[in-house]
Order: structure tokens, then sequence, then C-alpha cells
């Protein structure tokens, strides 16, 4: 059987900015019978997602993910539906997914990697299950409830930068109905800052792009800052860090305005704002979603009983197939995406 697959074609360099020209379509053919324990998949959608920039280097700099290999088939989140199985855990029709899903339009795989789903839990919304009812809105619940220290009652104001993608529109809204009093994004445009307040119900929204974000920052939070969701780092966070209030808490999610240097992760903090840290107390801690799996369960059901009363809105941006993966990857690097940045594969 032929289909078509995406490998990496060249690395950008640990300095360089990824480049759709890093990924290379090619034809490829299945092998035309399954082995024990194997399943064919039709790939439904595949996900496209920050921390596979260091997977473009030749060594990531982290132990939880690997390298990707040039000229082989690149591999990352993804929804399908079984076509045929030799594997007594799936059957022909079940969905399921993977965090190691093969950018390919169909693929043979182990049926022990798949993790089958239940489309009533997204009412359909399949694409959900690599976002606001996957790995980014667990990124956002877990780690505002283990790093976050959202207490009801408290007059907490909260920042996220990166406000308008994956993780950051999930995390504001989870403040908010944690009992922040104020939820105040930083993104990089009027459309993004629009949908944080319009659909999101952020209080307020600053395009970093185009104003004095310190400024806006003191003008938005009068009271200060007590709670910080970081997902860009560099001089954003240091502007956010400035202003937060003594025994507040950052949640060092990511740090994506550095993921095109070579820089070890997380990336070291200038003297000023390590003792701005130190002077007011504020717990800095690394949060990786990874280390928290065994929460997973009983907050990805959180997360859809959320979605599906509509406390919590859900932003996509989709794009339509395999052909655009690379583009659609490097496009989500730069904000082309508001929301969870998915790429549409099969009906
Ligand atoms: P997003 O959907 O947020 O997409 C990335 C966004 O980053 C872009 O849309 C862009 O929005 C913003 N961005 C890119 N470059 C810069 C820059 N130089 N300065 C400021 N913003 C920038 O991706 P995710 O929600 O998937 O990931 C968000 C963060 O969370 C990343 O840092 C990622 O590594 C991290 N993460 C961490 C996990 C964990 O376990 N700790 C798990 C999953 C993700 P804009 O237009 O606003 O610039």
């Amino acid at each position: 059987m032929q289909v078509k697959r995406v490998v990496l074609n060249s690395r950008p360099g640990n300095n360089g900015v990824p480049v759709p020209a890093n990924f290379r379509l090619q034809d490829t053919t299945l092998a035309p019978d399954l082995k024990d324990g194997e399943v064919l998949v039709r790939t439904l959608c595949l996900s496209v997602d920050p921390y596979m920039r260091c997977r473009m280097n030749e060594d990531t700099g982290v132990d939880y993910v690997t390298p990707w290999q040039l000229s082989e088939c690149v591999d990352g989140g993804g929804v399908g539906v079984v076509e045929s199985s030799r594997c007594s855990a799936c059957s022909e029709g079940d969905v399921v997914t993977s965090f190691n899903w093969p950018w390919q339009t169909k693929a043979v795989m182990k049926g022990s990697a798949l993790q089958t789903v239940d489309p009533q839990v997204v009412d359909g919304h399949l694409s959900y299950f690599l976002g606001a009812v996957g790995i980014t809105g667990l990124t956002a619940l877990l780690g505002m409830r283990e790093k976050g220290h959202v207490i009801k009652g408290a007059n907490q104001t909260m920042v996220v930068s990166g406000a308008a993608g994956a993780c950051g529109s999930v995390a504001g809204q989870i403040g908010r109905l944690d009992g922040c009093v104020r939820v105040v994004g930083i993104c990089g445009s009027e459309d993004k800052c629009r949908a944080l307040v319009d659909d999101l119900g952020f209080s307020a929204a600053i395009n970093y792009r185009q104003e004095d974000v310190p400024a806006k920052l003191r003008e938005l939070c009068p009271d200060g800052i007590d709670v910080y969701f970081d997902n860009v780092g560099g001089g954003i966070s240091d502007t956010v860090i400035a202003q937060m209030n003594n025994n507040s808490h950052v949640i060092l999610c990511g740090q994506i305005s550095q993921y095109n240097k070579d820089v070890p992760y997380p990336p070291p903090l200038s003297e000023e704002i390590q003792e701005t840290l130190q002077r007011k107390n504020i717990t800095r801690e690394r949060f990786t979603v990874l280390n928290y799996m065994n929460k997973a369960d009983a907050a990805l059901f959180e997360l859809s009983q959320l979605v599906k009363s509509g406390q919590i809105n859900v932003l996509e941006t989709v794009v339509n197939g395999i052909e655009n993966m690379g583009d659609a990857f490097c496009s989500m690097m730069k904000g082309g995406n508001i929301g969870k940045q998915i790429i549409k594969i099969s009906e």
C-alpha cells in the first residue's frame, strides 16, 4: 500500500530558525500483511508542538525526548482510526492516540503503543485529544494545580505569557475558574488579544509586539502579580517577574523565546532576576507534565467536563494535508496559531 510520510530533511542548527525545507514529503510502501500485535491505522490529525524544536537538533539536551534522525519519519502526537488489527487490545474502527505517531497518512504500529480513546469524551472533536483534552490541556491544568498555588477568595492576579497558544489559552481559563480575580494574557497579535478577552474570558490582554509591556502590566495589574504561567521566558518573563508580589509563584512551563538558541533548558536567568526571585521569595519550579502522568486520567476527565459544559472554550488553528506539516510547525513556532495548531490528515 502506498502512503505519504514526512521525514527530517535537514537540521536548522542549534542556533537556527526552523524552515519548512527542514522537512521532506515522501511516498513509501507499507507491508501488505500485519504481524501479530500490529495494527494498521489511518491518521486523522497530527500535532505540532514547541518541544519538537529540540528534536531537530542532534542532541535534544533533555532526557525525555530523542532527536529525530535525518531521512527518517518524524513523529509526535497523533490521533487516528484502526483500519485492521492483529492486536487483541484494538479493533477495527477504534479511535486511538499516541505521543509517537509517525507523520504518515497511514501506518503500521504496535497495538501496545496505542491508547484507545472514546470520541464521546470530546463530543466527536477528535483533535481535542491532542490539545485541550490531551497533553497541552493537561499541562495547563496540572501546571496550575501543582505549581500555581491559586486560592479561591485570595484576590489573586494571574498573568499568562504565550496566552493565546494551546497551553496558555487553557491555563488562563483554569486560573479564572480556580478563583483568580484578574487574568491578564500576553500574546503576539491584536486578533489574539481579542480572542482572549471576547472568547476565553481573560480580564485583559497585552500585545507584546506593539504595546509597552511593563506599562500595560502596571496598569492592568494594580495589585501586582501573584501567579505567572510562563510559556515564553526571555525579556517578557523578566518584565513580568519584576512586577510580581512577595511570596508569589512562577509556573515554569516553557521558554519558547529561547528555543532557537543554543542554551540549556531552562535557560539561565540574569543576576538581577535571580535577586528579585530571592528577595521576594518567589517560587519558580520547573514543571514537566510527564512527571505527573499518575494524575492524567482524573485531570483529563475534569478537562473533558469543563469543555463539554462550556466552562472552557477551545481554540484551534487547523490546516489540511500532510504536505503542510513543516509549514504548520514553523508557523506555530512564529505565532501563526491561535489556540492549538492541528493538522488534519484525513476525515
Ligand atoms: P503554543 O500553542 O503556545 O504555540 C507557541 C506560541 O509561542 C506561538 O503561537 C507564539 O505566540 C509564541 N511565541 C513564539 N515565539 C515567541 C517569542 N519569541 N516570544 C513570545 N512568544 C513566542 O504552544 P504550546 O501551548 O504547545 O506550548 C507553549 C509552551 O508550553 C512552550 O514553551 C512549550 O515548550 C511548553 N510546554 C511545556 C510542557 C511541560 O510539560 N512543561 C508541555 C507542553 C508544552 P505569539 O503570537 O503570542 O508570539
